[in-house]
């Protein structure tokens, strides 16, 4: 029996190690970081932010993983606080790293319309154009607040052409896994101090990401014919900060390496036809499956629990 058992281990092993015969497959990831200084800048003060992002740009450096910080600067203008709030963008670009334009509030494109829209993203450029200019970079991308590209394809079409003629690149989305919604749940057990509930997060996280890293590489052989170079939408929150580190282990052990966004959008995948409009902003595996009139499925559940706790804690916010 126990020679058995051990052959039929042995079988398992060699099976899974032949589907990946030359290591894990050489996958490419962009990391993205929405809604800097910080999603609950409003909570928070200016010391807390600049805590919260030295850690996490500090493990981004330490592993050298590039990333782009997307900035809602209306969150910089606090009383008495500016400078404070200021500096943590300083700190994401003294580190080396690059900031886009989130709009100025956060506006969403489906909902204020394409002029308030348009306003919203001018009125985020002044002080990104001063902060990237004292670091010898130009602001060159944009990240749409809720992934709301345009409910009609006249609004997305004009958004697009209004962003090209300012000089912007849209930033896409093909990974998400939500933390947005865990950040705030996070953030009330460690005011607590629960321990137990932090770490039952964390560890739901990490395998939700799991498992929509999973899903995204399939849908997007189904979509693009191959796996693309993806780019993951993470935000400045305290679960980053305290856990990126293990989000990338997760990452490298699907044989991920990290790229910059700017070679992320070389993938041709990011020129192909894409007719999406819709009320509810989405990935953009999710546009060229549904302009390909093949709406995905199968999708990993977001774990109900998390989602009902986050719903008592705050108002949705992306
Ligand atoms: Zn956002």
């Amino acid at each position: 029996m126990k020679l058995i058992a051990l052959l039929a281990i042995a079988l398992l092993v060699v099976s899974a190690a032949s589907s990946w015969a030359a290591g894990p497959p050489d996958r490419q990831v962009a990391i993205t970081v929405d809604d800097l200084p910080a999603g609950a800048a409003d909570r928070m003060s200016g010391a807390a932010i600049d805590e919260m992002t030295s850690k996490l740009v500090g493990t981004l450096r330490e592993r050298r993983v590039p990333a782009v910080g997307f900035v809602n600067a209306s969150k910089l203008f606090k009383w008495g606080e500016v400078d404070e709030r200021i500096r943590a963008l300083q700190i994401w670009l003294d580190n080396g790293f690059e900031l886009g334009n989130h709009t100025y509030s956060h506006a969403s494109l489906n909902r204020v319309g394409i002029k308030a829209w348009e306003d919203d993203v001018i009125q985020g450029e002044p002080i990104l154009n001063q902060l990237l200019a004292e670091h010898h970079m130009k602001l060159r991308y944009l990240r749409h607040p809720y992934l709301d590209t345009g409910k009609d394809l006249q609004t997305r079409r004009e958004a697009e052409a209004f962003l090209s003629a300012r000089g912007y690149t849209v930033a896409p989305v093909t990974l998400d896994a939500w933390d947005w919604m865990y950040a705030p749940v996070y953030d009330d057990a460690k005011k607590r101090g629960d321990m137990a509930l932090q770490q039952k997060l964390v560890s739901s996280y990490l395998s939700y990401s799991d498992a929509v890293f999973a899903y995204c590489e399939q849908l997007s052989i189904k979509t693009t014919g191959s796996e693309v170079m993806q780019i993951l939408l993470l935000h400045g929150n305290q679960l980053e900060a305290d856990h990126i580190g293990e989000l990338l282990d997760v990452l490298r052990k699907r044989g991920y390496r990290f790229i910059t966004l700017k070679d992320a959008l070389n993938d041709p995948a990011y020129g192909m036809p894409d007719t999406y409009v819709g009320e509810e902003g989405t990935g953009w595996l999710d546009h060229w499956a549904i302009t390909q009139g093949k709406p995905p499925q199968g999708a990993p559940v977001f774990p109900q629990w998390v989602a009902d706790r986050a719903q008592h804690l705050q108002p949705h916010s992306q």
